[in-house]
């Protein structure tokens, strides 16, 4: 079982320049909400504020700090798409249904967009981002992928890049093309979450850092979720737990593999020194399936990520490791220290498809990000609360009318209805 609770950031690159230090009480008394929301990560929380802007009671728990997991650690590779092939949504539904799934694959990166500039969110958010080929295969693969979006989706967005041009744009001799997209690209992933979680509680949602859920049963109206000192009665659950929910769901947790994967971020280079190592400040990921990532902070650090691995133990001689993957590709970076090494959990599914649902009607689920979740997070909290507000709009119009007291209380109440039966009987004889 991976250890989640009560947990202190991991001292990476983001935690050491995180912009907001807010402090969210844990919860310790009994509280109800129409919306209980568990998991402070991209999930949790963009699900939460959605909901908050319909009107919704919302309360979010976070088992240690918001954005502590996979959500504060991650490349901050903002990616419009999933993680796995199209032709894997082929395989269970209708063309026209793949083809409102690419499109809201587009439309998650919109989220993010909208999201940093309605809220204001200072997340070094940047556009560029460049899928870079290793061997000929990957070559085949990115051009045959250009075409496939452009005639079976209409999408022009994509640019194949040459090998003559790719030097431009990444000083390494690694690479043998790649495919670039400017509406995608890359941000600080904290700072992110934090703005979020701000924008939450502005919008009324009630967070609690420091706060497991325990467990998660049924009451006559809903459901109670239980946590160490305090407990939620709610009408909905959403399970935004990531590679932690284990304990919560054990049959959800068996769709997801936790695959670890590692960064590092050198020291700052220099302006001169980082434009002749990335140009043109692209994000970057290799084809690989164990999969090289890399890009330069706003303070230009070259930021490396990768190092895949089903083990929850870290590799020894973390930061070494890496090091020497990174020189791999930029030799001429022999000399730059590393100033962070950290890790987390990428939330994989067997076929890299998100994994959202219910386990019953009232109780939500999004999981399976398979390290595509920086976007793919923003239009799972769109829909659930889309969903939510669909299921209850439809019932709350019943709660809109008013009832009055029947007049007579308790003792005349009987008589007085038998009477008024008998009347509309009498009126449908006539
Ligand atoms: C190292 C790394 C690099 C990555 N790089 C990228 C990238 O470049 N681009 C990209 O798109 N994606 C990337 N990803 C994936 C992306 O970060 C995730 O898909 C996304 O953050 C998932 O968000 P989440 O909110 O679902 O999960 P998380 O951020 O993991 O949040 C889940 C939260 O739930 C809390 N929790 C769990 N159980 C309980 C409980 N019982 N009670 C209360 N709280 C609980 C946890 O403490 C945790 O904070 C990467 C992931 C990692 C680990």
């Amino acid at each position: 079982m991976l250890k989640f609770e009560n947990q202190a950031h991991v001292p990476s690159f983001y935690a050491a320049t995180a912009n907001d230090r807010t402090c969210y009480p844990p919860l310790d008394a009994t509280v109800s909400a129409d919306v209980c929301v568990i998991g402070g990560g991209l999930t949790g929380l963009s699900t939460a504020l959605n909901l908050a802007e319909r009107g919704y009671s919302v309360v979010l728990l976070e088992a240690s700090k918001i954005g502590w997991g996979a959500s504060g650690r991650n490349g901050g590779q903002l990616i419009a798409g999933y993680s796995c092939d199209i032709d894997t949504f082929s395989s269970h539904m209708p063309e026209e249904d793949v083809q409102r799934v690419w499109a809201m694959g587009l439309e998650s990166v919109e989220i993010v967009k909208e999201r940093v500039a309605k809220h204001q969110i200072d997340c070094d958010l940047t556009f560029g981002y460049l899928t870079a080929a290793n061997k000929p295969r990957h070559v085949e693969a990115l051009r045959a992928w250009r075409e496939t979006a452009e005639l079976r989706f209409g999408y022009r967005g994509y640019r194949y890049v040459e090998r003559d041009e790719m030097r431009g744009i990444v000083a390494s001799d690694r690479y043998l093309g790649g495919l670039h997209y400017a509406g995608s690209g890359h941000l600080h992933p904290l700072n992110y979450t934090l703005g979020l979680a701000r924008a939450a509680r502005d919008a009324g949602v009630s967070i609690h850092e420091d706060t497991s859920a325990h467990a998660v049963g049924k009451t006559a109206q809903g459901h109670q979720v239980t946590c160490a000192r305090g407990r939620v009665d709610a009408r909905y659950v959403v399970l935004a737990c990531n590679a932690y929910l284990g304990r919560l769901a054990p049959a959800l947790a068996r769709k997801i593999m936790p695959v670890a994967t590692y960064l590092i971020a050198t020291e700052p280079l220099g302006d001169l020194r980082a434009s002749e190592t990335m140009p043109t400040d692209v994000a970057i990921s290799d084809c690989n399936a164990a999969l090289d990532y890399f890009r330069l902070t706003k303070d230009r650090r070259m930021l490396w990520g990768g190092k895949a691995s089903c083990s929850t133990r870290t590799p020894r001689e973390l930061a070494a490791a890496m090091r020497r993957d990174m020189l791999k590709t930029f030799p001429q970076l022999a000399d730059a220290k590393i100033d962070y090494a950290w890790g987390g959990f990428v939330d994989a599914t067997m076929n890299r498809a998100p994994h959202f649902g219910r386990l019953e009607p009232t109780v939500y689920f999004a999981q399976g990000f398979s390290g595509h979740g920086v976007n793919v997070t923003g239009l799972a909290g769109r829909l659930i609360a889309e969903a939510i507000d669909a299921q209850a709009a439809r019932f709350d119009l019943f709660g809109k009318i008013r009832h009055r007291d029947f007049p007579g209380g308790r003792l005349l109440r009987t008589p007085m209805l038998m009477l008024a039966m008998t009347w509309h009987r009498m009126m449908d004889a006539l």
